[in-house]
């Protein structure tokens, strides 16, 4: 898509200034090429200079951590924080561990992290953080290790009020509590609200684990209901078998679909007549194990090591694995074995391309800005029992989460609409939480 002069020219600017960050382009080119009826109904925002000044994070933190594996070896990785914007509140976001991890990763979600948490309409600012250290294969001692040496140089940018990370790829449960533990011990404070995604007996919240691949499906679901349709009966592919993946199982099969296929980045098990969820979150959460290891117990399913999950036919695709795990030739397959409805558990999944393809015949497209909101969403009511010193049930949680879902659907569906852009949630996602972060922005003046 064409960005008209004044866009491009931020684009450029953007692309000139932050070289060889390609991940970061993609994602600013996509909320700019939403942003043309926006500036023309609001020319003060480019007057002050909103785009530029969201498009530079306000600090950016690069750290060396050293750190022993279980031989005695030293390794030495590097860490990130980006503090992308803190117009709506403390800087809010994961934390990702991968050995892809450089700033290019870390920008490029701490960008979609803003107008992710905008959404919500949740007082959260974005940010988020890693680092290329490689936790597969390694001891739960070294992953103690690695989190306790991260967390030396972290804990002095971090805060309840300031910044507060949470997990990501390769940071779950067991890492928040390593690196809470780490924080508490260097500042001598139980300052519980500085992280999120803990374990409920060290003050998480009920439903984090959940949150993302439960929120995906709700806004999913919301979708269908725009048709008179729902899950039931239908069956689903979720790419992925990481914590979203997971939950996301879990709630279609509540909501009465069939997922047939899960992944990992070895390859994809098929089932037509369904995975089982109890068996997956057994394997992924308690044995650690990788998802091929399905098949032993189920005869059934299948484990294709070279192949695309997305030529198994389904009519709802979600896809939670990782950045641009969907591709064109994806999209196609997708498209020629009828899927209907794509909603991304993970952040930006699909390429440009193959978003093209699906708004391009008729496939109903949720960005993940918006269908994973869920998880940054549960930690904004973590960060609130936290700070009210409560606990709240497992239902309540989830009852909140799943009116935010809503809330979030309605806001960009309506959002399209006013917009000129009706079904096109990309639009009217950018364009709703790039409202809520300018307006705030001109409310602090410039600073
Ligand atoms: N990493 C998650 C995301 O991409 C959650 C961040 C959080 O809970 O702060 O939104």
């Amino acid at each position: 898509m064409e960005l008209s002069s004044t866009l491009q020219e931020e684009f450029d600017i953007v692309v000139r200034r932050n070289p060889g960050e390609a991940e970061f382009h993609q994602a600013v080119r996509e909320v700019l090429e939403s942003l043309a009826p926006v500036i023309d109904k609001h020319p003060e925002y480019v007057e002050s200079g909103i785009i530029p000044r969201v498009c530079e994070p306000n600090r950016q933190i690069i750290f060396k951590v050293n750190w022993q594996d279980d031989r005695g070896r030293v390794h030495t990785n590097r860490g990130f924080r980006v503090q992308f914007n803190s117009a709506l509140g403390p800087y809010k976001g994961g934390l990702r561990f991968h050995p892809s991890v450089y700033l290019g990763i870390i920008k490029f979600l701490g960008f979609e992290q803003i107008f992710k948490n905008a959404l919500t309409g949740m007082p959260i600012g974005g940010g988020k953080g890693g680092s290329d250290f490689d936790p597969k294969g390694r001891s739960d001692n070294e992953i103690m290790r690695f989190c306790q040496s991260f967390m030396t140089e972290l804990s002095g940018h971090i805060g309840a009020d300031v910044d507060v990370p949470a997990g990501d790829i390769g940071v779950g449960g067991r890492e928040i509590g390593y690196l809470f533990g780490q924080y508490k011990k260097l500042t001598g404070r139980y300052e519980s609200g500085v992280l999120t995604g803990k374990a409920i007996g060290i003050g998480g919240s009920r439903a984090r684990t959940e949150a993302t691949g439960y929120g995906t499906v709700y806004f999913a679901n919301e979708m269908l209901k725009l048709s008179g349709e729902s899950f039931d009966g239908k069956k689903v592919v979720v790419s992925g078998s990481g914590n979203v993946a997971t939950y996301a199982v879990e709630k279609v099969n509540q909501l009465g679909g069939t997922v047939v296929a899960m992944s990992d980045s070895a390859g994809y098990i098929v089932d037509e007549s369904g995975l089982d969820f109890e068996q997956i979150r057994e394997l992924k959460e308690v044995r650690r194990g990788r998802i091929s290891e399905y098949v032993d117990a189920n005869p059934s399913a299948r484990f294709i090591a070279d192949g695309s999950i997305w030529d198994v036919p389904c009519a709802i695709a979600l896809p939670c694995a990782t950045q641009n795990e969907l591709n064109i030739g994806g999209a196609r397959a997708l498209i020629k074995n009828g899927c209907t409805l794509v909603a991304e558990g993970a952040n930006m999944p699909s390429t440009p391309d193959a978003i093209r393809a699906f708004t391009s015949n008729g496939v109903r497209f949720a960005p993940g800005k918006a269908a994973n909101a869920g998880g940054v969403a549960t930690s904004a009511l973590e960060m609130q029992q936290n700070a009210s010193r409560d606990s709240w049930s497992f239902d309540h949680t989830e009852a909140r989460l799943h009116e935010i879902m809503v809330g979030i659907h309605a806001r960009c569906y309506e959002t399209a609409e006013e917009y000129g852009t009706p079904g096109d949630y990309v639009m009217g996602a950018n364009i709703a939480s790039f409202l809520r972060v300018a307006d705030a922005m001109m409310a602090l003046g410039v600073i």
